[in-house]
């Protein structure tokens, strides 16, 4: 696991938390909001670490010794005093497992470390039961409890939760800083590096999760083939492709994501004024496509590039909701199509 001090980005976050333990003043209640794979997990576990270093009191550092049996539990993910809250229903936290994870064992002492921490992964799915049972907790903590509500969504939290908790938000990671990373950790190309640090917008879970997978490369060839020529594709080629997606149900945020990154890099060369060709192919994301992008750019005013973009979000609302899959990449292809 990584150190506060050697975490991407979110030098806000660290501040804080550095901040907290020089005063010791650490809050009994976080709530830590940002996307997937954008260090959520990471700044929490990093944070922990340094609470429970037993060697941080000779050091007098505000960083974890590494060293220590703590530090080492730590290393493992089996520190007895730091508790990752499990579910086992995908879509819900319920009122039990607040109860027999949380409530029913925060008035037991910590084990062995000055604090005793809680971390709810995913905490947006609690139920208003959980999140009324966690409350309680919140609102007469003992002594040494740390509770991480981590979250991709605040709204969804009881204002009562929210007035309680010190909120953190997680922002995005500078570009070059997330290739740099891809570089060094994952050995990848600087041209791969590069499109993974601007499709992924500064998220570096996500960044790194493109370039170790082969199915995000097999989707992403298989949409661009689309992409190239979707101003002249013909209807019975729209449904065979549509069909070669059904493997990569699991992914469709990707298919979107991709495909709004190519009418995002349209718009940007549609207003781009650069001098030249190189200029213009460093603001956008699909750098190797700048050809058939720009045969696009001039067939498309800026109207039409919005409504695409639009009816992109409407697909992905549509696919979140059930409705079918096929009908709906079909209805989003033939849409983006007719604009030219
Ligand atoms: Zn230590």
């Amino acid at each position: 696991m990584a150190e506060l001090n050697e975490i991407l980005g979110n030098e806000r976050i660290k501040e804080h938390f550095i901040t907290a333990v020089h005063h010791k003043k650490i809050s009994h209640a976080y709530i830590m909001e940002g996307d997937k794979g954008s260090g959520k997990k990471m700044l929490a576990e990093a944070f922990s670490k340094i609470l429970q270093c037993e060697g941080r009191e000779t050091t007098g550092l505000v960083e974890s010794c590494g060293k220590c049996e703590s530090c080492i539990q730590m290393e493992h993910h089996d520190h007895p005093d730091v508790i990752w809250v499990s579910h086992e229903k995908p879509n819900v936290i319920s009122v039990g497992e607040i109860r027999e994870q949380i409530v029913n064992t925060v008035e037991i002492m910590p084990y062995k470390g000055p604090y005793k921490i809680y971390i709810v992964d995913e905490a947006e799915k609690m139920n208003a039961a959980a999140q009324n049972a966690i409350l309680k907790t919140i609102e007469e903590p003992p002594e040494y409890a740390v509770i991480f509500l981590l979250t991709t969504n605040r709204g969804a939290f009881l204002d009562t939760i929210l007035s309680r908790c010190i909120l953190l938000a997680t922002r995005p990671v500078p570009g070059t800083a997330v290739e740099k990373y891809l570089v060094e950790k994952c050995s990848v190309s600087k041209e791969e590096a590069e499109f993974a640090a601007g499709f992924s917008l500064g998220n570096i879970g996500k960044a790194e999760a493109i370039v170790s997978s082969e199915e995000f490369q097999d989707l992403k060839e298989l949409t661009l083939s689309i992409l190239r020529y979707i101003h002249e594709i013909e209807s019975y080629e729209i449904a065979d492709k549509v069909k070669e997606y059904k493997k990569y149900k699991n992914r469709i945020e990707d298919f979107f994501d991709i495909f709004l990154m190519w009418f995002r890099d349209i718009m940007l060369l549609k207003a781009d004024n650069s001098v030249n060709a190189e200029a213009a192919k460093k603001k956008i994301i699909f750098k190797n496509e700048y050809a058939y992008l720009k045969k696009q750019v001039d067939k498309l005013d800026l109207e039409a590039i919005d409504y695409v973009i639009g009816k992109i979000h409407r697909a992905r609302v549509r696919i979140k909701s059930n409705v079918n899959f096929d009908a709906t990449l079909e209805l989003l292809i033939v849409e983006a199509r007719r604009e030219f």
